[in-house]
């Protein structure tokens, strides 16, 4: 029998419905379970009505972009997951440049190229959504979301999205007040600056070179830990002798030990069991503690 909150939602007409919906074909990881309800969001207007329902029915919601930073446990993921990938307008006013939640960061940095603005090349390679990259505070080489962020379009609950400050949201090395809150990211406004178009078409050739000698192809979530602080943590990893240790289908990068893999048959399992081996073998050998980059969304077995 299919819920009230479902059938509400369903008739919200916002974008697809799905029930039982494969979460490893939208992660990059490629593992773990089904979410109980996903929304394939198409109107943001929608969004506060969407979070009421949920919230009158008691029922848990996230928020999902390119899953290139969530690891899914095996089972259902019970409520409402709320995938963005179709929000992807992009549009240049000015030095700023405002993109839906759903647009790839990099459509950010090719239209603010397209307009003659530059500033964010750093994020070339990193396969974000905007929403995904403003609440992970994402960054590479020296730079991060939080220092071109102007204001991102936020909605927590049936009260209507508001603009908020990046000064509001409490940044930091990959953290904001955003993770993990239940606060949806609708939209962004990044402030770039006039510049050399040259150099920075460079600059991005040079991220992008960078990436593909040093960080593995394939299943992968990106770094799997934070770096602990005055340290790198694939650094750690690799001195506790963890470069290729293997468990089940998962593996820890030969290239770059802060890279776990699925080879292609890895569970979430395994890749949590090498998740746990690798901080033992770290805190072990190290003193060191890793805390967790990715964020692990557990389901119901
Ligand atoms: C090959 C590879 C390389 C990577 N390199 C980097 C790197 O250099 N630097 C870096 O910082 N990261 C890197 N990452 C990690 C990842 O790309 C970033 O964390 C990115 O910001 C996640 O964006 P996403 O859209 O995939 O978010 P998801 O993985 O979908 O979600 C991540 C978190 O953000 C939340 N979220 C997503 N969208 C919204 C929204 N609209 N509103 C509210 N919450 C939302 C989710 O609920 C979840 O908690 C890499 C990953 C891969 C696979």
């Amino acid at each position: 029998m299919t819920a009230d909150w479902l059938k509400e939602l369903g008739a919200l007409d916002c974008g697809a419905l799905l029930t039982d919906a494969s979460l490893a074909a939208r992660t990059t990881l490629r593992v773990g379970g089904v979410a109980q309800a996903l929304l394939i969001l198409e109107r943001i207007e929608a969004v506060p009505k969407v979070l009421g329902i949920c919230q009158a029915a008691g029922v848990p919601w996230r928020f999902l972009g390119a899953g290139s930073n969530v690891l899914v446990t095996a089972g259902s993921l019970p409520g409402l997951t709320i995938a963005t990938g179709r929000l992807r307008q992009v549009m240049v006013t000015g030095p700023v440049v405002e993109a839906a939640a759903g647009a790839a960061l990099i459509s950010v940095v090719s239209s603010g190229h397209g307009a003659g603005l530059t500033g964010m090349e750093w994020a070339g390679g990193i396969p974000a959504t905007v929403g995904g990259a403003v609440v992970m505070n994402a960054g590479a080489h020296g730079g991060s979301i939080s220092d071109h962020l102007v204001e991102a379009l936020v909605v927590c609950d049936a009260q209507p999205a508001r603009w908020i400050g990046a000064s509001e949201l409490a940044y930091g090395y990959r953290h904001s007040a955003l993770i993990g809150s239940g606060q949806g990211v609708l939209a962004a406004r990044f402030q770039l600056q006039r510049g050399d178009l040259a150099a920075a078409r460079g600059r991005l050739a040079q991220a992008l070179a960078h990436r593909r000698r040093t960080q593995p192809q394939g299943k992968n979530a990106g770094s799997m830990f934070k770096n602990p602080p005055e340290h790198s943590a694939g650094q750690l990893i690799e001195a506790a002798g963890g470069k290729g240790h293997r468990i089940g289908g998962a593996q820890i990068s030969e290239l770059h030990a802060n890279f776990f893999l699925n080879l292609g048959s890895a569970t979430a399992g395994d890749v949590l069991a090498l998740v746990e081996w690798a901080k033992e073998r770290v805190a072990e050998t190290s003193g060191q503690q890793l805390e967790l980059e990715v964020r692990v969304w557990r389901a119901d077995a």
